[in-house]
């Protein structure tokens, strides 16, 4: 199958056939299962047939099913499917970042989180440089066997990174690099193909579209996921079979969510350049938007994020938040339905002013995850809550 399309691939991705002639498997919420004798579960043990054990060890045909479906929408060996986004990206950073990480540009508050208080904490060398710092790389990756991390397009500003070339550095350094490809979604952009070594994604939000699941993946070589399925197992950090299957669901309608995803944004993103009380959209689609030619380069598509800026401040952006009807006031992202945050009062309000501005988080940002209703309606809708 694979000489097919993405659509075509992930609609067809089923591992057995249903004795009843269901087109897709059953849910197996299974934790353990039965062998003939004990030299078949002895085979199993010892890694030497791929039957089922154990559901925590990742061995469970719904798990496996999913897993199948996530490598394939990133062209992967492997994939490990986890209970959360934070799940795959822990487990992966202690597989694979013990001899030191290097971060590049802005990332998820929740992985900075894990990085500085837990990584660090474990005796982990852990460095931050800014996206405008990547020229120091190559110096801070010095000797072999560390790990590069980064996300893009990035929170809240949309900043694209050059993969290909921040894999090269890396690659030149013997250092492996793994990229959060959460916000473009495998539809819109693969990282893989462009040189990273490991992809992560909180499932919870585009792969997932519904906000109705929390779930975490990482794609990469079969070798590269064997360390992470250990910390996996033994950290217990499982997706549980249920959730696996409903993630497969939503997996199936991915490249059509994801496309409408793209056209919604790129309408809310043109109207709000015209608007005359929005300073600035930081949409990657735009023309006019820093990060335009690189993301025309690395993505086929450029999503359903982007954040505007409100003349007037944060107290404009705030209000402007309150009067929005269709775009729920909301953190997470991807859902089918559209959400507006304030990053000051979300995901950066433990830093100081001065740390947003520095890191291009005006004071009137507002976050957008565009959603799939009506372009239309949510454009009016904007522009109601502005004026
Ligand atoms: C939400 C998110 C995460 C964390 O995922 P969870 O499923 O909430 O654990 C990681 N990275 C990015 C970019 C995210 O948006």
């Amino acid at each position: 199958m694979n000489h097919k399309g993405p659509a075509t691939r992930i609609i067809h991705n089923r591992r057995h056939k249903d004795q009843f002639g269901s087109p897709y498997s059953p849910v197996y919420n299974t934790t353990t299962y039965r062998f003939e004798n004990t030299a078949a579960l002895l085979d199993v043990i010892e890694g030497r047939s791929e039957g089922n054990l154990y559901t925590r060890w990742g061995t469970n045909p719904s798990i496996r099913e999913v897993e199948q479906g996530l490598a394939g929408l990133e062209q992967a060996e492997a994939a490990l499917a986890f209970g959360s986004g934070m799940a795959a990206i822990s487990a992966t950073l202690l597989a694979h970042g013990r001899n030191g990480i290097v971060c590049v540009g802005d990332l998820y508050g929740g992985t900075q989180e894990l990085l500085k208080n837990h990584c660090m904490a474990l005796g982990i060398p852990v460095t931050f440089l800014f996206r405008e710092e990547q020229n120091r790389l190559a110096h801070e990756l010095g000797e072999s066997g560390k790990l590069v991390y980064f996300e893009t397009p990035a929170n809240p500003n949309m900043a694209i990174l050059d993969i290909r070339a921040i894999a090269e550095t890396a690659h030149q350094h013997g250092a492996l690099v793994a990229v959060d490809n959460t916000f473009a979604s495998p539809i819109n952009q693969q990282p893989l193909e462009l040189g990273a070594d490991l992809v992560l994604h909180s499932a919870t939000k585009y792969l997932s579209g519904h906000s109705d699941i929390t779930a975490g993946a990482l794609m990469t070589s079969a070798e590269l996921a064997k360390p992470v399925a250990a910390w996996r197992k033994n950290l217990g950090q499982l997706i549980a079979p249920e959730t696996a299957a409903l993630l497969s669901r939503s997996l199936r309608t991915l490249p059509v969510r994801i496309r409408q995803h793209n056209e919604n944004a790129m309408a809310v993103a043109e109207a709000m350049e015209q608007h005359p009380k929005i300073t600035k959209v930081y949409y990657p689609g735009l023309p006019s938007f820093e990060g335009h030619d690189l993301a025309k380069q690395q993505m086929t598509g450029f999503g359903g994020m982007l954040s505007i800026e409100v003349e007037g401040g944060q107290q404009a952006a705030e209000k402007v938040a309150d009067s929005l009807n269709i775009f729920l006031l909301a953190t997470s992202l991807g859902g089918v339905e559209s959400l507006v945050s304030q990053p000051s009062a979300t995901s950066h309000h433990g830093l100081s002013r001065e740390e947003r501005l520095k890191r291009g988080i005006g004071d009137g940002m507002l976050r957008l995850s565009v959603g799939l209703e009506d372009a239309e309606d949510l454009i009016a809708d904007l522009n109601q809550a502005i004026s």
